[in-house]
């Protein structure tokens, strides 16, 4: 029977609060508490003699407890329980608060380690409160847990090891025993003891390594089979290059290297025989939208049908405007489907993709329903992939006989994380802004400077340029202090710059409202647009001189290389001016990563250093289920994971292998219920 069946009630002293207080950590069964990893560890293999304690500090002590802990209650009713403990080198009383237990925890006479604060005060120094453990048990490296309210890390890791104890003694284990050898990777009943309890250093390493390289094998197997179409012969049959026609429907020349990206892709699709998996990567403003039409447009022309699939209604209509301009007057039927389109012209759309009388359809998630079904789907194009998870990928792709694949991309990506990200995905990079652009003057203001960008706004808007205010999202009863944008824009509205047309854009207008006061400002009627990140990918209006972002802190480093992305794309110079009053370290060095460089991938990776890719890749936008354990920055890692991935599929063939049934099962359950593991 599988751990993970069995509630945590099911362990001694288990009552339902406490369950209660588990479940907030996530953890509901036996399995789940097996796979809760410790958040670090205490190293309790340094031991000072008390003698030696000459300053507050953490310390580890070794001693015996000379008289029975005395409970005795404080002011407030605070239960202190207070102890003594000596080593051969003097003595050092012990403070505990609010614990019962301890008294009949600790035993008069026992040796242990301590572990905790020393703090000193009038009459010389203390431990307050700390860990502590038989020196019998001569562990020497400690698991430190999440912790939540009324739980700590002491309670969880009893816990623990009661639920350790109910694992079997062959645990099955979804790595093969021949791939464990071949890479010197331990059991997994050895790494889950030794990842909660190690014995020592080297043991603890041994299982991280192992229950890492097995995170990301799995990772990296499912992400492949997801992608197994590029294996697939594909099922059209593209013959004619009409790249260099298409450059004559431009009203400007392609960079060279747009022109090579383009490149890239028709050789993909009139050559290889497979389904072209191209990535594009460009930074914004590169033109990435022109290399996409120009593969849709050799496409439509050897008589298939292209799908464009955006991430927001307000893209998807932009997109369609710009790619009807170009590929209308060919003769190519171009149509929109968006999910706030009317029933009757969905209707309309969707007998015109099946038909094949429309040639190109752009639009948003309304593309991958079931009632989408397409005559002969060529070419499917995303757009800022990484706010599409991979499953909505291949449902676009499903739709067509394995037809080919190009995604497009602002976010540089590390080439580690690609690798696991989009697997056996080609790349091409646009490393070319259009010629002309002048880079963003970006610079940081305090709100007592605002009066000072108005005035500088208003003198652009002036000179008949238009500018963007955006501000941070903002939850109801959240902090004060920060700005929301929909109040904000009131003010502006009726004060500042009440002679100006003002319109607020928020993610809560319905999309045909959103639509209208996107075109009203892109056309030029509205001068300025104050908006929450709706506006962060894609949206181009060239006009757009002044991007101010408000409370800048609020937002990580790619995300304001993304909104200032949304001016500077003309030929006028523009800026980009970040206000914040915010005294956070890390809230400068974002500010001034931004006013020194325009670069999206230096930037990329700067974020990355910061953050980390949890928050850089949130698991909502690459679609990756969640990890445990397992850091995708830890390039060795991924990359040993990479070659154990590669070494299974070589010797097994393929997953069916029976040997390969757990592991088969791991992926399942990582991809279909985000971050399960089976312990059977
Ligand atoms: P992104 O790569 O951010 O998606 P877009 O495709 O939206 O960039 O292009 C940004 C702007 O640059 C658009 O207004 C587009 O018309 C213009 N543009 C694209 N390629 C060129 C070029 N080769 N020369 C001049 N302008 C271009
Ligand atoms: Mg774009």
């Amino acid at each position: 029977m599988s751990l993970f069946k069995i509630p945590v009630t099911d362990l001694k002293g288990f009552g339902e609060k406490r369950a209660e207080q588990f479940k907030k950590l996530g953890v509901c069964s036996v399995g789940d508490l097996i796979t809760f990893y410790p958040r670090t560890y205490e190293d309790w293999s340094k031991i000072t003699k008390i003698k030696d304690i000459k300053e507050d500090g953490v310390y580890c002590v070794r001693a015996f407890l000379a008289a029975p802990v005395s409970d005795s209650k404080g002011r407030n009713g605070i239960l202190l329980s207070k102890g003594t403990v000596y080593d051969d080198s003097g003595s050092l009383p012990l403070v505990f608060f609010n614990n019962r237990f301890i008294s009949s925890m600790l035993e008069y006479g026992g040796e242990y380690f301590f572990f905790g604060k020393i703090s000193f005060n009038a009459f010389g120094a203390q431990m307050v409160s700390p860990a502590f453990s038989q020196a019998s048990q001569g562990k020497t490296i400690q698991p430190v847990y999440r912790q939540t309210g009324g739980l700590n890390s002491r309670t969880v890791a009893n816990a623990v090891r009661q639920a350790l104890e109910m694992l079997p003694d062959t645990v099955g284990d979804p790595l093969p025993e021949r791939v464990r050898k071949r890479f010197g990777l331990c059991g997994l009943r050895e790494a889950l003891e030794n990842i909660h309890f190690p014995k020592d250093e080297e043991a603890l390493e041994n299982a991280r390594r192992r229950l890492i390289a097995e995170e990301l094998v799995v990772l990296n197997l499912g992400m492949r089979s997801i992608r197994e179409h590029g294996r697939g012969v594909s099922g059209v049959r593209i013959t004619r290059d009409f790249s260099a026609e298409f450059e004559e429907l431009l009203p400007f020349k392609l960079t060279k290297a747009q022109k090579r990206a383009i490149s890239d892709c028709v050789t993909d699709i009139t050559e290889k025989g497979s389904p072209m998996n191209r990535l594009v990567q460009g930074d914004v403003g590169s033109g990435k939208t022109a290399v996409a039409a120009s593969v849709c447009h050799t496409v439509i022309k050897n008589g298939f049908q292209a799908a464009f699939m955006a991430p927001t209604e307000i893209l998807a209509r932009q997109h369609y405007e710009t790619l009807y301009e170009f590929l209308a007057p060919t003769g190519a039927r171009v149509e929109l489907l968006t999910g706030a389109m009317k029933e009757r012209e969905k209707k309309r759309v969707r007998e015109g993709l099946a038909s094949g009388e429309i040639d190109l359809v752009i639009g948003t998630h309304a593309l991958i329903t079931d009632k989408t079904e397409f005559k002969s789907l060529a070419l499917a194009v995303t757009d800022e992939q990484h706010r599409f998870g991979v499953a909505q990928r291949s449902r676009l792709l499903s739709k067509g006989k394995n037809p080919h694949l190009l995604v497009m991309s602002a976010t540089p990506i590390p080439r580690t994380l690609g690798l696991i990200i989009f697997g056996d995905l080609d790349i091409s990079v646009i490393d070319e802004l259009p010629p002309g652009r002048k880079p963003v003057i970006t610079a940081r203001r305090f709100s007592n400077q605002r009066g000072k960008v108005f005035g500088f706004l208003k003198s652009e808007i002036a000179m008949s340029r238009q500018a963007y205010i955006v501000c941070p999202l903002v939850e109801e009863g959240e902090l004060e202090n920060v700005v929301s944008a929909e109040e904000y824009a009131a003010e502006l509205m009726l004060g500042y710059f009440s002679d100006i047309p003002v319109e607020i854009l928020h993610g809560q207008l319905k999309p045909s409202e959103k639509e209208k006061i996107m075109t009203r400002f892109s056309e030029g009627e509205t001068k300025l647009l104050v908006a929450t990140t709706v506006v962060e990918v894609g949206v181009d209006v060239p006009n757009a001189s002044v991007m101010v972002i408000e409370n800048a802190e609020r937002f990580g480093l790619s995300q304001l290389h993304q909104l200032r992305g949304r001016v500077g794309r003309g030929k006028t110079q523009s800026y980009c001016i970040l206000i914040s009053d915010s005294r956070s370290r890390e809230a400068a060095q974002r500010f001034d990563i931004m006013c020194a460089t325009n670069d999206g991938f230096r930037i990329a990776d700067e974020d990355l250093k910061m953050r980390g890719p949890g928050d850089f890749f949130g698991s909502r936008q690459h679609g990756l289920p969640q990890l445990a354990i397992a850091d995708l920055a830890d390039t060795k890692s991924v990359e040993l994971s990479q070659r154990i991935a590669d070494y299974i599929l070589y010797y097994y063939k393929d997953l069916r292998n029976d040997e390969l049934r757990l592991l088969k099962a791991e992926i399942d359950r990582l991809f279909e219920q985000g971050g399960q593991q089976t312990l059977n």
